[in-house]
């Protein structure tokens, strides 16, 4: 196992890339903590499979350097790294058996057979793969092939990481919670770092320790899913994490005040704050508005009555404000006015926090 580190790590894939688009992942610099479970979390096209195999080195990166214990293996092949990685569509060998598809990357390293075939046991075991081992891959359904794609990434117990590249796309949803747990569990178990990517927020809260979430190429925060809920540092990560997600809404911000449509805002992060010409934006999340006599007036739009709780849509000129209540909540019918809890209110200039 080893701690990993990026180091001005920048990609581009084409030749030519003088603009800052042409870039498919931005300046990077990061660190992997050995043991950690993280979750990478970015739309697609945001650089996640990139970053991946920079780290794999399937990837050289056109720029920086990657370190495993600060030894540089930025020009290692991928078969001196010792990693696993798995894929988003099964990897495994149709000819063969189940069984000898797992024990494939043990034989490869020349293990002896008695330990081989503990190994296989044990795996699958954990993914109910038992019953099939003496089949052959070909006949199975999309979900069988991706979990001996998983055990074949499980299989090793000398590896440095193992890498999971939205593994569970194939999997039908009910096996999918299966699985997350199981794997979760198994991280619980072994200790090794783990990274898996996903686009989805509730595998990545679920799963991680630390979630490293990416747009556009750029890491814009690296945190626990709490970190993300309650101090996001980017509006990308307001609006991507919850559900809804942050309300972002247009504002002003001079000589340490915040105006919103006219009222005046505290937030937890702006003090004496010049714009110098960026685009400005409050983001509250939707857990943090209630309504309060000494707040502004809005309109309400509409509710929706969720079971554990009440979701409000507001309105404040052309600004739509979503509020979250708990059930039981009472609306109030005439002159309705809101107010956002400071401690969650942020300002944001040009999509980051301002400090
Ligand atoms: P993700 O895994 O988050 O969906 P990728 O890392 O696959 O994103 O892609 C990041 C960006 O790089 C995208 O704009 C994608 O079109 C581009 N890209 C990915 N692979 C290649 C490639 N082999 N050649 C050229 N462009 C690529
Ligand atoms: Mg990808």
């Amino acid at each position: 196992m080893a701690e990993i580190k990026l180091r001005q790590v920048r990609h581009s894939y084409l030749r030519d890339h003088r603009k800052e688009e042409d870039w498919a992942l931005k300046e990077l610099n990061a660190v992997w903590q050995d043991g950690t479970a993280y979750a990478l979390l970015g739309p697609s096209g945001c650089g996640k499979t990139t970053l991946l195999n920079i780290i794999s080195g399937l990837i050289t990166p056109t720029e920086g350097r990657v370190l495993f214990d600060d030894r540089d293996v930025t020009d290692t092949p991928t078969g001196e790294r010792h990693i696993a990685q798995v894929f988003q569509f099964p990897v495994v060998y149709d000819t063969m058996t189940v069984y000898d598809n797992l024990a494939f990357p043990l034989r490869n390293r020349g293990m002896d057979s008695a330990r081989v075939s503990a190994r296989v046991g044990e795996i699958s075991r954990m993914l109910d793969l038992d019953s099939m081992l003496s089949q052959k891959a070909y006949g199975l359904t999309a979900d069988g092939k991706q979990k001996i794609s998983l055990g074949r990434g499980l299989v090793r117990e000398d590896v440095n990481i193992i890498m999971f590249d939205e593994p569970l796309t194939v999997i039908d949803p009910h096996l999918k919670w299966q699985l997350r747990s199981k794997l979760k569990e198994l991280h619980q178990r072994v200790g090794v770092t783990m990274i898996y990517v996903t686009h989805d927020q509730t595998e990545a809260l679920t799963f991680a320790d630390q979630v490293v979430v990416i747009y556009e190429g750029t890491v814009v925060q690296v945190g626990t899913p709490v970190e993300l809920f309650e101090k996001p540092q980017h509006t990308f990560v307001g609006h991507f994490i919850g559900s809804p997600g942050m309300n972002l809404l247009p504002c002003s911000a001079a000589d340490g005040a915040t105006v919103f449509s006219g009222i005046p805002v505290q937030t937890t992060n702006a003090h004496k704050f010049k714009t110098n010409g960026r685009r400005m934006e409050l983001g509250i999340r939707p857990e943090f508005i209630r309504f309060d006599n000494s707040g502004f007036e809005v309109e309400i739009v509409k509710v929706d009555d969720l079971g554990r709780y009440q979701l409000v849509e507001t309105r404040r000129a052309e600004n739509t404000i979503k509020m979250i209540l708990a059930e039981g909540t009472s609306i109030p019918a005439e002159r309705p006015r809101i107010a956002f809890d400071p401690k969650h209110t942020w300002l944001y200039a040009d999509g980051w926090a301002v400090s």
